[in-house]
């Protein structure tokens, strides 16, 4: 057993004085001398070489490496199991983005609910034939005619963000083209199921659609919100919100503001017979003094039977 210890040790030892080029194999095989092929019962061994870009995943992300399938609108959607956790975080190098209409930028359906439909993505008026252009440097992931969709290119950003530009009536790239921030990418149109010329823009991040304004301000200082964000569920359900206008919106730039958000949910709770401020807060486990502030009443208060009171749980 020592001696086979000691032959697996000096394997090692000589692999380690191997110079490694940047041409890396995968793994190097080495003819061990012919006492060892006795003593192991093989005539050579097999070591792999951890490649540089496993040693330094921070410093170098292959967006190519994962659902890059150029055929279908949404690769994510072919996987079985959903592996997005929440919050998500999105980080961005830039701080502004190229807009991507040659004009101010109208707003004519937001992300949200529209017609007991969910409306995944923003609207933005242009006339046909106007230029659309990259938001972001990228590569185009897909560049093709898709149902409902018209002519649509879709492209991946290096932060592993998607945006979708539909409803082209000229696409310009090819898929795998690396685009650079404002490069032209085609003409907009009205191909597809809809209704008038205009840019439909949608953002995804692993397959999941996220509010394009939770992201993006839309306005002319064509800024990225900012450059750390984290995106709760809420953000990527168009049942939250109306696609008439973006409501309040509050940004989450760190993981812990996020969750906490998630924690306080509010309820109506109707007062019903025999119910003092210290029953109900017990029954819903909050506190008197979290019901006082919320609903800007003091410990005192009467309450009456049917009264609406707001529990941030
Ligand atoms: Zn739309």
């Amino acid at each position: 057993m020592k001696y086979l210890l000691f032959s697996i040790v000096f394997v090692l030892c000589t692999c380690a004085c191997f110079p490694q080029g940047d041409n890396q194999s995968e793994s190097i095989k080495i003819e061990l001398p012919t006492n060892f092929k006795k003593a192991l019962l093989v005539n050579e061994i097999e070591i792999p070489i951890q490649s540089k870009a496993d040693n330094n995943s921070n410093d170098f992300v292959d967006i190519k490496a994962e659902y890059w399938d150029t055929t279908v609108y949404n690769p994510y959607k072919s996987t079985t199991v959903n592996t997005t956790e929440f919050p998500m975080n999105i980080t961005f190098s830039d701080s502004t983005y190229a807009s991507p209409v040659p004009h101010k930028k109208v707003i004519t359906s937001h992300f949200g609910w529209r017609r007991g439909r969910p409306h995944k993505g923003l609207d933005i008026d242009l006339v046909t034939g106007d230029s659309v252009v990259s938001m972001l440097s990228g590569i185009v992931r897909f560049a093709q005619y898709s149902r409902g969709h018209g002519k649509t290119v879709v492209v991946r950003h290096f932060n592993g963000l998607e945006i979708t530009y539909a409803h082209l009536s000229d696409i310009a790239v090819k898929v795998n083209d690396t685009l650079a921030k404002g490069q032209y990418l085609g003409k907009g149109g009205n191909t597809g199921r809809s209704t008038g010329s205009h840019l439909h823009l949608s953002t995804t991040y692993n397959g999941e659609f996220i509010h394009p304004e939770y992201l993006f301000n839309f306005d002319d200082t064509n800024t990225i919100r900012s450059q750390e964000l984290w995106v709760t569920r809420k953000w990527t359900k168009a049942t939250y919100h109306s696609s008439k206008g973006l409501a309040k919106l509050t940004l989450f730039t760190t993981k812990e503001a996020a969750l906490a958000s998630l924690e306080k949910q509010r309820k109506v709770y109707v007062v019903r017979s025999g119910d003092t401020l210290s029953r109900i807060s017990k029954r819903n486990n909050t506190s008197i003094a979290a019901i006082c502030r919320t609903n800007k009443i003091n410990q005192n208060s009467t309450l009456r039977i049917g009264q609406k009171l707001i529990l941030e749980l």
